[in-house]
């Protein structure tokens, strides 16, 4: 795996190149009524408002803060819609259960929000991308030493979010006899293991990673560290729209060129100190179907 100076090299030549992406992160904009694209209906923008779906309680990805929006989905967002032809962007909490059917009833017309393009979720919907690739892990108190891997889970208790992969993986695939606790947000996860009341948190190393390195938890709270499973983050649009899947993934690959897909990376997720596997990142955007 490459150093994280590594990854991120070549940022400070690019960079400059680079134009700064949309920043359309003000809280509280005009929300749009369910299904109001704000385009002319053919997923092309040509100005207006777009609902898109994130996380609002995930630091260093999707986070709902006092002064905006902030995290790498956001910044994937923003460049994206913008090259869509969109003016404003109207961010909308989806959380892990809900992404299915809030595209599927049009509350939101695209999802970026740690998203795993799956065989299950495809029946519902489509994905662009991916954008990024996360593996799951999980997230101890920094003094645990007998939590070292998903197989050292039975009879621990064990956190995660409804409608998440990881929780579905752990018990369909590991520690049978592990107790699972699920919540709708994995804020009520971290704040279970800082408590007490649970032993482990699972979920994308790089959403744990941004929950550890909060100053509340400073010290308190680690990543185990040893990734088992590839989580590909795509753009949850409406089944079958591939006109809509094309654009975005022309998007993405721009993105990636151009060097903003780095520098937001740098920005959002590099504060955690977490590293993403050069191995896999930047991914090349599937084909759309
Ligand atoms: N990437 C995984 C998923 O889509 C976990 C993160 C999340 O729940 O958003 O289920």
């Amino acid at each position: 795996m490459m150093s994280k100076s590594k990854i991120f090299a070549g940022l400070a030549t690019i960079g400059l190149l680079a134009t700064m992406s949309a920043c359309n992160t003000t809280p509280g904009a005009t929300p749009a009524g369910p299904g109001a694209g704000g385009d002319n209906g053919d997923g092309a923008g040509g100005g207006g408002t777009v609902n898109v779906g994130i996380k609002f309680d995930q630091p260093g990805l999707g986070l709902k803060e006092a002064t905006g929006y902030t995290g790498f989905d956001v910044e994937v967002a923003n460049y994206v819609t913008k090259e869509l032809g969109y003016d404003n962007v109207n961010f909308i909490e989806t959380p892990s259960a809900q992404r299915e059917t809030m595209i599927q009833g049009g509350q939101v017309d695209m999802i970026f929000a740690t998203y795993s393009i799956t065989d299950a979720r495809k029946e519902r919907v489509s994905f662009a991308g991916p954008y990024f690739i996360a593996g799951q892990d999980l997230l101890v108190k920094a003094d645990n030493t007998d939590i070292t891997g998903p197989d050292t889970l039975d009879g621990k208790r064990l956190c995660s979010v409804t409608g998440s992969t990881p929780a579905k993986r752990i018990k369909d695939e590991h520690s049978q006899g592990v107790q699972l606790q699920e919540f709708d947000t994995y804020t009520k996860c971290v704040d279970a293991l800082n408590s007490g009341t649970v032993d482990a948190v699972t979920t994308d190393n790089v959403i744990l990673a941004g929950y550890a390195a909060q100053e509340q938890y400073a010290g308190k709270l680690k990543v185990v560290g040893a990734p088992f499973s590839e989580e590909k983050y795509g753009v949850g649009i409406k089944k079958g729209d591939v006109e809509t899947c094309e654009k975005v993934n022309a998007a993405l690959q721009k993105m990636v060129e151009s060097g903003e897909w780095e520098k937001a990376l740098e920005k959002t997720v590099g504060a955690s100190g977490f590293t993403p596997d050069a191995a896999t990142n930047p991914p090349e955007p599937e084909a759309c179907s």
